[in-house]
């Protein structure tokens, strides 16, 4: 095989660092870049052989056109999420690669985090006692024992989740497009729904990917249908919620907490330092003000196992491409809309 050059765009250090122990295997010319893959890098790419990216990075039909007349012929998403990358643009351009599935724990035990959290106040607690405040007045919590629990999406992640909240006794409720009526059977849960989850949940939690058919399903008609008080986490996609509903919604206080791993204008921030800056975004300032609201920066992902998960398989998926193989985790305008209409030639491609 040639000697593959990958260009990393939005690159971090632990990027680099796991990327560089799994690549010792494969022995291809990695070179990091730090800022987002957009127009005004996107000439970086030239004299690479594929481009590896992130949820953050401008991947639409103008980009996916420049790189094209640079010589990319294959992006590899170091994610499992895609909805950046317009697929209609690259279908017969250029060749779409992901992670589908690095480490669901990780992000399932990230929205417990969340969850407990907000619940039993911990973050305030540690704050507190740092102090010498031993009080625990304002820190009262509620047993998520015979709560219920509504999960939207119950794919990889959703069923994880499921799986930790059957185990602290919670009653669970779950929507999903592709229901699995085995999984629900083993697990002792219910399929019903969406209105059926905002009429009896008190922990709703996005897991389905956004689509234009999920772009705010949580805005103004949602939340007024959730019980009062309910606790809203997403670590799926910022707009799944049309922030300004859901701010509104924690003003009156029909939302009674709120943890966001991901916020619909998250690339100019998350993953970023800006604490020498000041914030420019009145609703990400705002939601940061609510002590009901908890804000992490796309971290559900972060954990060691899900870091050497992501860089083994990026590094097999571009092996496998440029070694002329079947792609297993291609995804394409039609497999990507509905897997349904997967479309694989016999070569194992999309196209
Ligand atoms: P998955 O494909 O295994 O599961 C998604 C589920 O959503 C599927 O069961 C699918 O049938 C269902 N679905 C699709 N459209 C739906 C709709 N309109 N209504 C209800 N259900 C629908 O994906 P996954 O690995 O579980 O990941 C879920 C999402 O989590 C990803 O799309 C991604 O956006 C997000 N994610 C976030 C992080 C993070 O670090 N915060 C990391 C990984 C993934």
């Amino acid at each position: 095989m040639k000697n593959v050059r990958v260009a990393f765009f939005d690159s971090k250090p632990y990027d680099s660092e796991y990327f560089d122990k799994i690549n010792e295997e494969f022995g291809f010319d990695l070179k990091y870049f730090r800022g987002h893959l957009n127009t005004d890098t996107v000439p970086i790419s030239k004299g690479y052989d594929t481009v590896c990216l992130f949820v953050n990075d401008q991947v639409d039909a103008f980009i996916i056109k420049e790189l094209k007349n640079n010589g990319i012929s294959l992006i590899a998403m170091r994610c499992a999420g895609y909805n950046n990358v317009d697929l209609k643009a690259a279908y017969k351009n250029i060749h779409v690669v992901r992670v589908p599935a690095y480490s669901p724990h990780a992000v399932a035990e990230h929205s417990v985090a969340l969850m407990l959290t907000l619940n039993r106040k911990t973050h305030k607690a540690y704050y507190r006692n740092l102090d010498k405040n031993f009080t625990i007045t304002g820190l009262l919590g509620f047993d998520m024992y015979q709560k219920t629990a509504g999960i939207i999406g119950a794919g990889q992640i959703g069923k994880v989740l499921i799986h930790i909240l059957k185990g602290f006794g919670m009653n669970v409720l779950a929507y999903d497009s592709f229901p699995d009526m085995k999984f629900a059977e083993k697990e002792g849960f219910k399929y019903t729904s969406l209105n059926e989850i905002y009429r009896q949940a008190d922990i709703i939690s996005l897991h389905c990917p956004l689509t234009p058919e999920t772009q705010y399903m949580i805005d103004e008609k949602s939340i007024n249908a959730m019980k009062d008080g309910v606790m809203i986490i997403n670590t799926s996609r910022g707009k799944l919620i049309k922030t300004k509903a859901l701010i509104d919604g924690l003003k009156s206080k029909k939302i009674g907490y709120a943890g966001l791993d991901v916020y619909e204008e998250e690339s100019e921030y998350f993953f970023e330092d800006k604490s020498g800056d000041v914030l420019d975004d009145d609703v990400l300032a705002r939601l940061l003000s609510f002590n009901n609201v908890i804000v992490t920066s796309h971290q559900a992902f972060f954990t060691k196992e899900a870091l050497m998960n992501i860089a083994q398989t990026t590094l097999q998926n571009i092996k496998d491409y440029f070694e002329e193989k079947p792609l297993a985790n291609e995804i394409c305008y039609q497999c990507g809309q509905n897997r349904e209409n997967c479309l694989k030639t016999e070569q194992g491609r999309c196209f």
